[in-house]
């Protein structure tokens, strides 16, 4: 399901029932129905990445090696990015961090900690405002521009992989990455761990959707994510999965 096979599909629609009107006089109050069908799908295309429906992004591998990837939204944070990089070292995972560039001035070094530890940076805008969604080609790109300049003064890398905020995909944001040269990157096993408050809850939904090629959102925001990644590392770990870089996983290139 795309915008594009929506918007075919709700142009037949609306010829079909102007073809009714005029031959068979029916009511044009049925236009209302292929509307309210095309906006349901354009707000739940939108809004949900796996769906493709602007642009494509990558949300996991198909492959049958135990190979996983995990990623954490939101950062860099003093007290919390820190204390992930240490699981990962205590598991040899390799992760990749999607940072808020307003949240990098006064966390440099921990963008470098990220980086020097083997890790990948990625894009999640510059503000991750909650009205983002609302900008114009222009912005967008100003929001990437923005981050993507920070960590390349810190780290001398111009970071390629781009996640946006909360899922949510525009036109106007497939243009600016497109633009930019991003691959778009989603997921596929949801953690929620911003929203449920109960880690064994969290735990079981993470551990329960793992398969070959799954990638996994988590934000190190919280004390309640570290308490959950040590026991995803620990059942990756003894279930045999091999927690890999993103670019490992996907074949993609991460920096230009
Ligand atoms: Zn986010």
């Amino acid at each position: 399901m795309t915008f594009k096979s929506t918007g075919i599909t709700f142009i037949i629609s609306l010829c079909i029932i102007f073809s009714l009107y005029y031959f068979l006089e029916i009511s044009l109050w049925w236009l209302i129905l292929p509307l309210l069908v095309f906006m349901f799908f354009v707000i739940y295309g939108s809004a949900n990445i796996q769906f493709n429906f602007y642009t494509k992004a990558f949300c996991s591998a198909i492959t049958k090696e135990k190979q996983i990837a995990v990623t954490f939204d939101d950062g860099p944070n003093k007290e919390y990015t820190p204390k992930v990089i240490s699981l990962l070292e205590e598991y040899n995972a390799k992760a990749t961090f999607f940072l808020i560039g307003r949240k990098i001035e006064g966390n440099e070094a921990i963008v470098i900690q990220i980086d020097s530890a083997g890790h990948t940076i990625g894009n999640h805008t510059f503000s991750h405002s909650f009205f983002i969604d609302f900008k114009n080609v222009s912005g967008f790109k100003d929001e990437l521009n923005k981050t993507s300049d920070s960590v390349f003064n810190l780290i001398g890398k111009r970071i390629k992989l781009f996640r946006p905020p909360y899922g949510v995909t525009t036109p106007n944001l497939a243009k600016a990455a497109k633009a930019l040269k991003y691959q778009i990157i989603g997921w596929n096993v949801r953690s929620m761990d911003t929203r449920n408050d109960n880690e064994e809850k969290i735990i079981l939904r993470v551990t329960q959707q793992l398969k070959p090629g799954a990638v996994v959102l988590f934000h190190d925001t919280s004390e309640k994510t570290i308490h959950v990644l040590k026991q995803t590392l620990e059942f990756a770990k003894q279930n045999g999965f091999k927690i890999v870089s993103m670019q490992s996983l996907l074949n993609i290139q991460p920096y230009e």
